[in-house]
């Protein structure tokens, strides 16, 4: 039904049996929206969920093969978590993931996508964006980490993968590409993101 319907019964009835209904559709809508975070975000960053991320992921694919449009992934992941960890304790190490997250949703643009991927490592999609763009992007990502106080403070940097998604090719070997980015970051001293074509 479509909501002018909806508006028109509602305006049929009893004023008290409106404002009840009313209220049921907004606790509803409130519901809704409830689950529908629960669902497809991470509880402790607030950043998007590996299974939301994957769906987005597909998406993303399909339009990049149907538009023959540019579409690029960055794979991140913290340097020297478990030592982090170690040193000021999970407590605070969990604050750091939080800060990290929001220096990541502060950077991205409204049309890109930051997940959380696994424990300490995050995922960042960028739609019509081709390799060059997303190392630039990279390169600000950098820098942002790099002048947050408390992120200095702490000595926590990170190591990143970036890549390009080539025509046609599998999510798999998109996916790989980035991780063996990753890889020679974290091999060639960390704190650093690198590209792979
Ligand atoms: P590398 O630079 O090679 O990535 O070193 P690393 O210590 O970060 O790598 P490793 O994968 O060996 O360890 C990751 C650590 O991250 C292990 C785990 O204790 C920690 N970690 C993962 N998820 C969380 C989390 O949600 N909270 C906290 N506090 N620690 C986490
Ligand atoms: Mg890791
Ligand atoms: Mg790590």
């Amino acid at each position: 039904m479509g909501d002018k319907k909806i508006e028109d019964k509602l305006h049929a009835l009893d004023p008290r049996f409106r404002k009840k209904i009313q209220d049921l559709f907004e606790s509803i809508n409130e519901s809704v929206s409830m689950l529908y975070e629960v669902a497809t975000h991470d509880e402790k960053t607030g950043l998007s969920n590996n299974k939301f991320f994957e769906t987005i992921l597909d998406m993303e694919i399909e339009k990049a093969k149907r538009e023959q449009e540019k579409l690029s992934l960055i794979l991140i992941d913290i340097d020297f978590f478990k030592k982090i960890n170690d040193t000021y304790g999970h407590i605070k190490a969990d604050e750091l993931l939080k800060v990290l997250a929001n220096v990541l949703k502060k950077t991205i643009r409204r049309s890109d996508i930051a997940a959380r991927f696994g424990g300490e490592e995050f995922v960042i999609l960028l739609p019509e964006t081709n390799l060059k763009k997303a190392i630039h992007f990279a390169a600000r990502l950098g820098t942002a980490i790099h002048s947050n106080s408390i992120l200095k403070k702490h000595h926590l940097t990170v190591s990143g993968g970036v890549t390009e998604y080539k025509p046609n090719e599998k999510k798999k070997r998109f996916k790989e590409r980035a991780d063996k980015a990753l890889y020679h970051a974290k091999q060639t001293g960390r704190d650093k993101f690198i590209a792979k074509e």
